[in-house]
């Protein structure tokens, strides 16, 4: 193995490097390997294992969730087709939420309705959000993967793939070297799901990927989620009431006016609360972190640290100056930045935006979705749904997502879930969100499951299998 050394005092990479070589011991062995516990890697694991896979989840942090609880995102983005008018995603994810209900957990979206405080006030785009808690999602999942039997591996980082020759020919995963208290160790599988976000394995078993935008590789920016406890909610409702025109941009008129004199602290147009099951308590979607890369320490340090700092000048302004939030507490800033986007693999079909406006139907349909572009712009104030509808980017009510937008190119026995799918940049700003990552992370481990039932890979795998499968365990495909 070979390190790129990194000087201490500037943090950049230079040219030297070292050899690394020691026999690590194989703490593992399994069917599926499931890497990530975020919303696809839940949906993953629980595919997996209810399909017959020995599974074994592997994750950083001491808890499941990815974005929904280490970096306090939310309401889950909808479930519904835009119209509002059907559920199109169910298996785990609607499993999840109904088992979490009874806890106080969230409200079911069958009952949220767009223009409402849960949804932020905004209509289009957010008929039948999710709004919930991430304590109660963190207990609930943790009971969801581990009662299929699928191992739970916490405080465990991917380091490294192992890849061998496949039998096609081509490069396979055959598990990977991982990283914890216990040191380096390695867990063998015969199929790995990478739900990293970023690609991490797929990256770094060697297939192509791709960052950002197709022009020039630009991310969307980075936002810190904070929660606000003591909101005045029936001001906010009041304020909305009284202006009409807000609707999707949430106190603009403040904001622009606050811009104008040089009194706003951030470069937003807008600011984004949502309200969660807890009266008085909200979320806030506001803070923004242009042109970093969610891939690079350095620059994750840096929106770690403004990030925070962003909080509390909002916090400020938020008290002194918008109705409703006069006497806000801070109830908790997100363990992590919230990383919108970094690579996407290029897998055998990539996702369009043009097959998000047609509704295309594909025969490998695996999941579908409602939920339309919701680009952040790379630099600037603004961006949002509202902006991808000026710029021309509109989706059908109802579009599916293909299984070939989960199989990378050039390696085997590899599948990806969740936000580094297989898409454009258009595309993936709108199927990115967490539930179509639930339903998209079920479908790969059905996949990764029947792929060893039938001794093929996944490239090979009949789609058709996949959806009786999936169909079986709760998935809306049609
Ligand atoms: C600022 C922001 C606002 C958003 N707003 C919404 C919203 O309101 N509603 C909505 O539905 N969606 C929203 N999204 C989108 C959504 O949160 C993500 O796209 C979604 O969480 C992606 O799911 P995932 O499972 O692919 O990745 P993640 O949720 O990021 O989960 C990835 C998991 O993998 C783990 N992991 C990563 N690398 C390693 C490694 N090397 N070793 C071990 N574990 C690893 C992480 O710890 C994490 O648990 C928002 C995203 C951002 C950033």
């Amino acid at each position: 193995m070979t390190t790129t050394a990194r000087s201490a005092a500037s943090g950049q990479s230079h040219s030297e490097t070292i050899p690394y070589a020691r026999d690590l011991p194989v703490v593992r062995e399994c069917d599926v390997l499931v890497i990530g516990g975020g919303p696809a890697g839940i949906g993953a694991a629980v595919g997996a294992a209810r399909a017959g896979a020995r599974t074994v989840l592997v994750e950083r942090y001491g808890f499941l969730g990815g974005n929904a609880t280490a970096a306090l995102v939310g309401p889950f983005m909808t479930s519904f087709s835009n119209d509002g008018s059907r559920q199109i995603i169910g298996g785990v994810f609607d499993e999840l939420i109904r088992r979490m209900e009874p806890l106080g957990g969230a409200i079911h979206p069958e009952r949220v309705r767009s223009g409402t405080a849960e949804a932020g006030f905004y209509r289009f785009g957010h008929d039948h959000v999710t709004p919930f808690d991430p304590e109660v999602l963190k207990v609930v999942a943790a009971d969801m993967v581990t009662e299929t039997g699928c191992a739970l591996v916490l405080h465990t980082s991917f380091v490294d793939p192992i890849v061998e020759p496949g039998p096609e020919g081509r490069p396979a995963t055959r598990g990977a070297i991982i990283h914890n208290k216990g040191g380096l160790q390695a867990i063998r599988a015969e199929q790995v799901i990478d739900c990293s976000a970023d690609a991490d394995v797929a990256f770094r078993a060697g297939a192509p990927t791709q960052k950002g935008r197709e022009s020039d590789g630009k991310m969307q920016p980075m936002t810190m989620f904070f929660v606000i406890s003591d909101v005045d909610d029936a001001a906010v409702e009041a304020h909305i009431r009284a202006h009409p025109e807000e609707e999707g941009m949430l106190f603009h008129g403040i904001v622009e006016r606050a811009r104008a004199a040089g009194t706003f602290p951030l470069d937003r147009d807008k600011i984004g609360i949502y309200r969660t099951p807890e009266a008085g308590v909200w979320r806030v979607n506001t803070t923004r972190l242009l042109g970093l890369d969610g891939t690079n320490a350095d620059d994750l340090t840096k929106a770690e640290i403004e990030g925070r700092k962003q909080v509390f000048a909002l916090l400020g302004f938020m008290r002194r100056e918008v109705p409703g939030l006069g006497n806000v507490r801070l109830r908790e800033i997100a363990a992590q930045i919230g990383v919108r986007e970094t690579r996407r693999i290029v897998g055998e079909y990539i996702l369009t935006q043009d097959d998000l406006a047609a509704g295309r139907h594909f025969d490998d349909v695996i999941a579908l979705a409602g939920y339309p572009m919701d680009i952040h712009p790379v630099d600037g104030a603004g961006g949002g749904i509202q902006a991808a509808l000026d710029a021309g980017l509109r989706s059908a009510d109802v579009y599916e997502v293909p299984y070939r937008s989960l199989v990378p190119l050039e390696i085997d026995d590899l599948l990806v879930a969740g936000r580094c799918l297989s898409a454009t940049h258009e595309a993936a700003g709108a199927v990115r969100v967490m539930p179509p990552c639930f339903a998209m992370g079920q479908a790969a481990g059905v996949a990764g499951a029947l792929a060893l039932e039938f001794n093929t890979t996944p490239r090979r795998l009949d789609p058709a299998k996949i959806q009786t499968v999936l169909r079986k365990q709760g998935a809306i495909l049609a």
